[in-house]
Formats: structure tokens, C-alpha cells, sequence
């Protein structure tokens, strides 16, 4: 017999797309070769666009949201996979192509499962989830063009957009590793939080979000995180020193870049451009080991919330709006 769960569904009716809690049961599973029960999954700026229906994010309907899970393998027919395990899957579709992690049960493909990295809980890898996947993403970004913590012309680094769920998780990351981190956030209530995730100094969102005021400005970071795009990133690009690097991953502000060329061909500065869905599964396990180690758990529980399926609408229109703080985990199964 048909056993039921319940899920957040975005359906399109009239041209207007919601996410609601629906009851699914295992015939409305997609294809795929393993079944997950799912524990928990995370709120990213990207459901808040799919469950609003803000954005166009999923490419059919009705459409599971949700781009992350965590869970145990309940049935297998992948010889890489066993029941009972714990495994996660971040973006590779999911809520896009593939109805995604906002359920208690889902069937999926085994290549895009990644298993538990030994280290961390199932809420603690729900915690960090894309957004946090993110943040590692961009840490590597940076090392890979020779951005370290002791690099030469110091290690300054500036982190966008920090209170949100991508920048949090970079800023404790950065300060574990030895980084000193300059936290840019438009919220004054969040500084002392920024602080204790180890932010050594605070820069008004308002000091970057009108663009810069010069093409080539004075030289005040090694490197960034940015995970605001539009005016705050040109604003960031023309404050890069010599040689920095700038690793780019949001559009929290706005999708375009109104910037100029010169700091690219008098201060040879790199924007290197970071991708979460699609990152090979090599760089992926590279990327969760790494966070199993650089991201101080007391300062991941600090960060993170943890919320009922049936608060996903309301958290949805919450992080479009800028209000939430850190990582929200969804437990899909309160
Ligand atoms: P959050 O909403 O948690 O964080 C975004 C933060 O950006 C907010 O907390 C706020 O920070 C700041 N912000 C919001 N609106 C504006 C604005 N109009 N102008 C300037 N700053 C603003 O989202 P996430 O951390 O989950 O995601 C951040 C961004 O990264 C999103 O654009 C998301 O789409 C993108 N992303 C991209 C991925 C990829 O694969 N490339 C993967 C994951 C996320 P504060 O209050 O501190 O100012």
C-alpha cells in the first residue's frame, strides 16, 4: 500500500506560482535509484524565490521545493548506497528539474548523494547546507588564485551581505582559518553577532551599496566574498588591493555589475565566479571535508535556527526580505 508524507508543493495556477504543505504519497515519487526518509533540510535564498513564486525557479509543476536534504536511505537499488544510511544532496536540480528536499520522503539519483561526512550530524550538515556548501566554495575560489591567511600586502578580507546565510557561514570559516575578516552588513543589530562569528571590524552596507565612488578607490582588501552583486560588487572591485581577488556567488542586490574595467588592468585583481548546482562531485566531497574541519561547530550552532515544515512559507517571504540571520534548518518531520 501507498504510504503518505507531507511536503511544501509549488503549483502554478493563473500564471501564479505558490508553495504550500501538500500530502504526497510514494506514487508521486520522481524516478530515480535510491528513496531517502528525509531528516532535515535548510532555507536558501533560492527556496525563498521557488516557494514565493518570486522566482522562477522550478521548470514544471507541481514541483517539490526545497534545494537540500538530509537523510537515511531507505531503499536502494545503487550499489554505492545501503539502507540505513546517512546521506545529504545540495542542488544538482533539485526544486528546479527534480522535486527537491522540502518532504518527508524522496527518490533520487544516486550520483548526485553525498554520504554524511563523519564529524557532523545530520542538522549540523543542514545547517551549513548550499548556503554554507557556498561559503566553502568561495574560500576554496580564494586559495585557488593565491589569496591565503598570510598572504603578501595582508589578509583582509571582506565578507558581503554577512548576516545572511552564505555570508555567516564565510565569515566563521575565514576567521577559523586565520583570516582577518571585514563583515559588511546592512543590519546594526547583527554586529555583535557578526563579531562573535569572528568578524575583526564592520562596514556599513551603505558604504558599498551606492557603487563606488571612483573606478580605482583606496586599496583596502585582499579579497572578498560577495554575495550581493549589482552596485555592491563594482563598489567592492574598485576597494581590491594589487593582486586581491574577489570570489562572487550572490545577487541578493541585484543580478548586474556596474563596474569598471580598471581594476582588472591596472591593479590585477581576479572575480572569480562561484557555482553551487552543478560543482563536480570531486570538489564536492573536497569541499564538505573541508567543512567538517574549518567551520567551528559551536560558532555553526550559534548561526542556525531550526523550524517546522509548515513555517516554510512564511520563512520563504522572510529571507527575500532580508530578516533572517544565519542558517534556518527545516525539520521536516515537526
Ligand atoms: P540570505 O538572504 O540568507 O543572505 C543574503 C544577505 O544579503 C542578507 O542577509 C543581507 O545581509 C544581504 N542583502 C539582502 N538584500 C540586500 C540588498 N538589497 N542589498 C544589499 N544587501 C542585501 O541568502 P543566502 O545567504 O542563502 O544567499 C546569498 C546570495 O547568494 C543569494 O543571492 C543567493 O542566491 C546566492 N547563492 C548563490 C549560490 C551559488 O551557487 N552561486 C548558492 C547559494 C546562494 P545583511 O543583512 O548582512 O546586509
Amino acid at each position: 500500500m501507498s504510504e503518505t508524507f507531507r511536503a511544501i508543493v509549488a503549483t502554478e495556477t493563473d500564471g501564479t506560482v505558490a508553495g504550500r504543505l501538500t500530502t504526497l504519497s510514494d506514487t508521486d515519487l520522481p524516478k530515480g535509484d535510491v528513496v531517502v526518509d528525509v531528516a532535515y533540510s535548510s532555507l536558501n535564498y533560492k527556496d525563498g524565490l521557488s516557494v514565493t513564486g518570486r522566482g522562477r525557479v522550478a521548470r514544471r509543476f507541481p514541483m517539490v521545493c526545497g534545494v537540500d536534504l538530509v537523510g537515511s536511505v531507505r531503499q536502494s537499488d545503487s550499489p554505492e548506497f545501503k539502507e540505513g544510511q546517512s546521506v545529504l544532496v545540495t542542488g544538482y536540480g533539485l526544486s528546479e528539474t527534480h522535486p527537491g528536499g522540502f518532504t518527508q520522503r524522496q527518490r533520487l539519483r544516486s550520483e548526485w548523494l553525498v554520504a554524511l561526512p563523519s564529524g557532523l550530524s545530520p542538522v549540523q550538515a543542514m545547517a551549513i547546507g548550499t548556503a554554507g556548501f557556498t561559503s566553502m566554495l568561495c574560500v576554496m575560489a580564494l586559495e585557488d588564485v593565491g589569496i591565503g591567511p598570510d598572504g603578501p600586502g595582508g589578509s583582509e578580507i571582506l565578507v558581503t551581505g554577512a548576516a545572511g546565510g552564505v555570508g555567516s557561514v564565510a565569515v566563521a570559516i575565514l576567521a577559523h582559518l586565520g583570516y582577518t575578516v571585514a563583515a559588511s552588513s546592512g543590519r546594526p543589530e547583527t554586529y555583535d553577532y557578526l563579531r562573535s562569528l569572528g568578524a575583526k571590524s564592520i562596514v556599513a552596507r551603505s558604504e558599498l551599496s551606492g557603487g563606488p565612488s571612483r573606478p580605482l578607490d583606496t586599496q583596502r582588501w585582499r579579497g572578498a566574498i560577495d554575495t550581493v552583486g549589482s552596485a555592491t560588487l563594482a563598489s567592492v572591485l574598485s576597494q581590491i588591493s594589487y593582486g586581491g581577488a574577489v570570489a562572487a556567488c550572490g545577487l541578493a542586490g541585484g543580478n548586474d555589475l556596474p563596474a569598471s574595467v580598471l581594476p582588472f588592468i591596472l591593479r590585477a585583481i581576479k572575480l572569480v565566479g562561484v557555482e553551487s548546482v552543478q560543482t563536480p562531485m570531486a570538489q564536492r566531497l573536497l569541499a564538505w571535508e573541508r567543512l567538517s574541519g574549518d567551520l567551528p561547530l559551536e560558532s555553526l550552532e550559534a548561526m542556525t535556527t531550526i523550524e517546522p515544515l509548515g513555517r516554510v512559507p512564511e520563512l520563504a517571504a522572510d529571507i527575500l526580505a532580508g530578516r533572517t540571520r544565519g542558517r534556518v534548518v527545516i525539520d521536516v518531520n515537526a
